[in-house]
């Protein structure tokens, strides 16, 4: 839908392009070389390298498919039934754990249906404990992260959905080396699993002495390594096991589930139609193309406009409303006349289809890429307020391990851990 055609602001939303002077740091890679492609631009990788797939698991199936493949192994149907309530119920793929299954050929169908998916190289865990980063080694040695964090009434993960990321940004250490691949549904609904068993076995920390229900993961952001819709049919069936309910899948709520993306916009347009509702986050960054182009290298596909207008599309066609996720970088993109220009595009598009997540980033003393200063950070999130865009500043809790969106990467360390684990 052009811009023109959208409804007008309630109310008119002063832009200021001018006034103080304020430094404009241009965004650049620190420490490394951006790949370019042909025509000089930051390359895109869309397609995943050939690799040797990971092994099929029952994750990766329909209920369908789990009989038939249990059936094929020699054994009744129903067996797949107590598989899947064994792995998304009671989150174990240890044959010793399955007593219901005959002993004998317990080994094999364990073996042909629940195949090991990832090994745990490394867990790094904040000193209230309740923050977790799993470094985990899938079977090519390929490392992904996930991030499991408690907050009063929640508990969420943030997954990763591709080993790598072939989006290139300047600011993030996961792309830098590229997309090695993408992940299958199985591994991405295994971090999940996994994370499901640490909580279950007492590791995270941070619940009341009090509390005695059982807990599990009820929040997913798909904010770890990769972008989810550049590997979308994964993505999505991973997305379906979730909410799928118990024991066919893990029984999760769509609207607890985050898919973002740096704005691939015919995917976006694809996942308003999968009546599916789950919550859309748009990492945008930057309001304006020309910061934009440099800031999220794929703008050079899909314009700040083109990705607003999908976002104002999948508000349409869900009703559910849209995250703008906006990290705010010192002299970069958190200058109030920017704060003005993304209400404006915002208001442009209607009312109360969208709210702002400003995300203060880590003081980096010496990088341009560091934190703003506070009273900048609240400037912003003020003149959208008071535009009409609900907008709060977000928890930044993953970042006191280094596990936040956009700073996932294996270390040179997690690599020697890993090596050393094979
Ligand atoms: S910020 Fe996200 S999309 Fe960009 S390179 Fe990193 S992981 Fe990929």
């Amino acid at each position: 839908m052009p811009a023109s055609d959208k409804t007008p602001p309630a109310r008119s939303t002063p832009v200021r392009t001018t006034g103080p002077a304020r430094t404009q740091v241009r965004p650049a890679t620190e420490g490394w070389t951006q790949k370019k492609d042909a025509e000089g631009r930051p390359l895109l990788q869309f397609a995943s390298p050939k690799r040797g797939k990971p092994p099929v698991h029952l994750a990766d199936m329909t209920p369908e498919e789990r009989i038939a493949k249990v059936k094929e192994l020699g054994l009744p149907g129903f067996r797949a039934k107590q598989l899947s309530t064994h792995y998304f119920t009671h989150y174990t793929s240890d044959p010793a754990h399955m007593t219901d299954l005959p002993a004998e050929q317990r080994e094999e169908l364990v073996g042909g249906m629940l195949p090991p998916l990832m090994t745990e190289v490394r867990r790094l865990t904040t000193d209230r404990g309740d923050t977790i980063k799993f470094l985990w080694r899938l079977h090519d040695g390929a490392l992904v992260e996930s991030v499991l964090m408690r907050y009063p009434g929640r508990i969420t993960l943030c997954v990763s959905s591709q080993a790598g990321c072939g989006m290139n940004c300047p600011f993030c250490a996961t792309g830098q080396a590229g997309l090695t691949r993408n992940m299958s549904t199985a591994e991405i609904v295994e971090q999940i699993v996994r994370a499901n068993r640490a909580i279950a076995d007492g590791e995270l920390g941070g619940k009341r002495a009090s509390d005695h229900s059982m807990e599990r993961v009820s929040n997913i952001v798909f904010m770890g390594m990769g972008e989810p819709l550049a590997n979308y049919k994964r993505v999505m069936d991973a997305v379906r096991v979730m909410v799928a309910p118990q024991p066919n899948g893990l029984g999760m709520s769509a609207r607890g589930i985050t898919v973002s993306t740096v704005g691939l916009v015919p995917a976006i347009r694809k996942l308003a139609d999968e009546n599916i509702p789950v919550t859309f986050a748009l990492s945008l960054h930057a309001p304006d193309d020309q910061l934009r182009d440099e800031l999220i290298p794929v703008n050079s596909r899909w314009k700040v406009d083109e990705a607003l207008d999908a976002a104002r599309e999948y508000f349409e066609k869900t009703g559910r409303r849209v995250s703008i996720e906006y990290a705010l970088i010192k002299d970069m993109n958190d200058h109030a006349w920017r704060a003005d220009l993304l209400a404006e595009k915002l208001n442009a598009r209607g009312r109360g289809w969208v709210h702002v997540n400003p995300i203060p980033l880590n003081p980096t003393p010496g990088s341009i890429w560091t934190s703003s200063d506070v009273d900048v950070q609240n400037e912003f999130v003020r003149r959208l307020n008071d535009a009409g865009i609900p907008t709060t500043l977000r928890d930044t809790r993953g970042k006191e391990i280094d596990g936040a969106c956009g700073q996932l990467v294996a270390t040179t360390e997690d690599e020697a851990a890993a090596a050393a684990m094979a």
